[in-house]
C-alpha cells in the first residue's frame, strides 16, 4: 500500500537534498530505495529527523558501485549488517540493504543476516509499526504494517508477534517505553502484555544499551504515565521501584504513595524546548527525580507515638543511585551529580548565610541550581502541609544568589591564601598545611573572617604560633 502523505511530510522539514540525490541514484540504477525508520516517523510528526537512514534493494557491493560511479565518498561497513555509509556535506547517511535477520542467540544482535530484494522481508525485522514506514524521494509513503494509522492514532505496536519480537531482542521493550515517553503514544495491549512477560530477559542486555533507553524514558515528556503503567518492567532494572509502588508513606506531609510522589516530582521537572523535536527534561534532573526517594521503604520506621518517619532516606537513596548508575555504566560525572542531588534533596537550612554557604560548598554552586529545581518539584508534590516548605526553599535560594553575586568562594583552594603561603609563615610541609587551610575556610564560612589576603595571613599566623 502506498499512501500519499506529501502534505503532512512537507510540514517544516523537507528531505535534505543529499538524501534525495542518493535515493535518485539508486533508483536510476534499477534498485528500490527509501528513507526508513525514525526519520520517516519524525517527518510525518512534523519533527526534524536527527539522522537519515536509507534502505535499499541493492546489496552492499552494488550500493558501493553506485556511489563510486557518482563520486560520492563512503565507508564500507558492509560486514556490519550490510550498511554502507555515504559521506555528504549534510552529514553521513547510512544505506542498508534489505535484509532478513537470523537467530538472536545473545538477545542482542542477530547471529547472521541475509540480504534480500524484498521490502516485505525487510519490514519484518523492524521493531514497531511506526518505525517501519518507507518514504520515497517524492515524500510518498509505503506502508506495509499499518504504521501510518498507528502513527496518526499514536500507538506503539510490534511488527509481528510481540512475544516473539521481544524474545529476539529484549531491548525493544525499553525502546517501546522510550517512544511512548517521547511522543505520548499508547502501547497497544498485546504489545504491553508481551513486554511484561519478557521483561526478565532485560537482565541479559548490556548495561550501555539499557542506560541509553532509560535516559530516554525518564527525559521524555510523558515519562510519568509510562512508568506508572510499566512499573514492573522498570523494576527489573531498578528493583526498589517495586518497593515504592503502592507504598503508603503514612505521614501528613504526603497525600500520595511513594511511587506516585516520585512520578509527580518527575512531572514537576521543567520541560526544555528544542527546535524540531519534542520537549524533554534535563537528564541529570530527571534521573535524580526518579531515584530521589527510592531509599524510603528501607528507612521506614514507626516511632513510639505511632508516627511514621523515613529518616536517612536521602543517604540510602544515594547508595541505591550509586549502585544503579554505576551498574549501568553511566559516565562518572553524571553518576556523581545525580547522587549528590539525591543525597541533598531533603536539606533545608535555616535562612542564615553560613548554613546556606555550607550547603553550596558541599553541593557545588553550579549543581545547586539543579538542586533548587529538584527541591521545588519535590515540595510541590507534597500535601498542602508539606508544601509550606516552599518558603524555606525560597529563602535559601535568595541567600544563595546573594552569595554568588558577592563573589563568595566555595572551596578552600579558592581562598586568597595558598598552601605555599602557610609554609612561608613557618608551618612545616605536610598534613598540617591542609588542616590550617580547612580551619581558615571554616572561619570564612562562619563569617568570622572575609576572604581578604591580609586577614587570612593574620589568622593563619595566629593558628601557627
Ligand atoms: P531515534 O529517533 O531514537 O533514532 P529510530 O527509530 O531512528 O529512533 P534507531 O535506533 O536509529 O531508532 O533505528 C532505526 C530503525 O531501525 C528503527 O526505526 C527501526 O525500524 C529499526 N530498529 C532499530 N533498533 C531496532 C531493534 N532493536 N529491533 C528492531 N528494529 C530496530
Ligand atoms: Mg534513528
Amino acid at each position: 500500500m502506498v499512501s500519499g502523505v506529501n502534505e503532512r511530510r512537507s510540514g517544516n522539514y523537507p528531505i535534505p537534498s543529499s538524501v534525495s540525490m542518493i535515493l535518485g541514484l539508486l533508483e536510476s540504477s534499477g534498485y528500490e530505495a527509501y528513507i526508513v525508520g525514525g526519520a520517516v516517523r519524525d517527518m510525518l510528526l512534523g519533527l526534524n529527523p536527527h539522522d537519515f537512514d536509507i534502505s535499499s534493494s541493492s546489496y552492499p557491493d552494488e550500493t558501493i558501485r553506485v556511489l563510486e560511479a557518482a563520486g560520492i565518498r563512503h565507508i564500507d561497513n558492509a560486514s556490519v549488517h550490510g550498511t554502507v555509509t555515504a559521506i555528504t556535506d549534510e552529514g553521513n547517511i547510512e544505506i542498508t540493504a534489505f535484509r532478513v535477520d537470523g537467530e538472536y542467540s545473545d538477545l542482542r544482535r542477530p547471529d547472521s543476516v541475509r540480504f534480500t530484494r524484498s521490502i516485505e522481508e525487510d519490514v519484518r525485522r523492524r521493531d514497531f509499526t511506526v518505525n517501519s514506514l518507507y518514504m520515497e524521494k517524492d515524500g510518498s509513503v509505503k506502508d506495509i504494517t499499518g504504521g501510518t494509522e498507528d502513527l496518526e492514532k499514536g500507538i506503539i505496536r510490534t511488527v509481528g508477534d510481540p512475544e516473539e519480537r521481544f524474545g529476539e531482542d529484549a531491548l525493544r521493550i525499553l525502546r517501546a517505553m522510550r517512544f511512548a515517553s517521547r511522543f505520548g503514544f499508547e502501547i497497544e495491549d498485546d504489545t504491553f502484555i508481551a513486554m511484561e512477560k519478557c521483561a526478565g530477559e532485560l537482565n541479559r542486555i548490556s548495561a550501555e544499551r539499557i542506560a541509553t533507553e532509560l535516559t530516554g524514558i525518564v527525559c521524555g515528556m510523558h515519562t510519568s504515565s509510562v512508568i506508572r503503567r510499566c512499573w514492573k518492567i522498570m523494576s527489573v532494572i531498578i528493583p526498589e521501584i517495586a518497593l515504592c509502588h503502592g507504598f503508603d508513606q503514612r505521614t501528613k506531609f504526603h497525600d500520595r504513595n511513594c511511587l506516585e510522589h516520585i512520578l509527580a516530582v518527575l512531572d514537576g521537572i521543567p520541560l526544555e524546548e528544542h527546535e524540531g523535536a519534542r520537549p524533554s527534561r534535563d537528564p541529570v534532573l530527571a534521573m535524580a527525580a526518579l531515584l530521589h526517594d527510592l531509599g524510603k521503604p528501607e528507612c521506614f520506621r514507626i516511632n513510639a507515638n505511632g508516627v511514621a518517619h523515613m529518616k536517612g532516606h536521602p543517604e540510602a537513596g544515594r547508595r541505591i543511585s550509586e549502585r544503579v548508575l554505576t551498574g549501568l555504566k553511566y559516565p562518572k560525572r553524571f553518576t556523581e551529580e545525580v547522587c549528590r542531588l539525591v543525597e541533598f534533596h531533603d536539606v533545608y537550612t535555616p535562612p542564615e548565610r553560613p548554613a546556606v554557604h555550607k550547603v553550596l560548598c558541599k553541593v557545588g554552586p553550579d549543581l545547586y541550581e539543579k538542586l533548587k529545581v529538584l527541591q521545588k518539584a519535590d515540595i510541590m508534590a507534597h500535601s498542602e502541609l508539606g508544601r509550606k516548605r516552599l518558603e524555606k526553599l525560597e529563602y535559601m535560594s535568595v541567600i544563595a544568589d546573594e552569595l554568588k553575586q558577592s563573589g563568595a568562594v566555595f572551596a578552600s583552594k579558592d581562598l586568597e591564601i595558598s598552601g605555599d603561603d602557610i609554609i612561608a609563615l613557618g608551618c612545616p610541609k605536610g598534613p598540617e598545611v591542609g588542616k590550617i587551610l580547612d580551619a581558615l575556610f571554616e572561619r570564612y564560612l562562619d563569617g568570622d573572617i572575609t576572604n581578604s589576603r591580609d586577614l587570612l595571613i593574620k589568622s593563619a599566623k595566629e593558628m601557627i604560633s
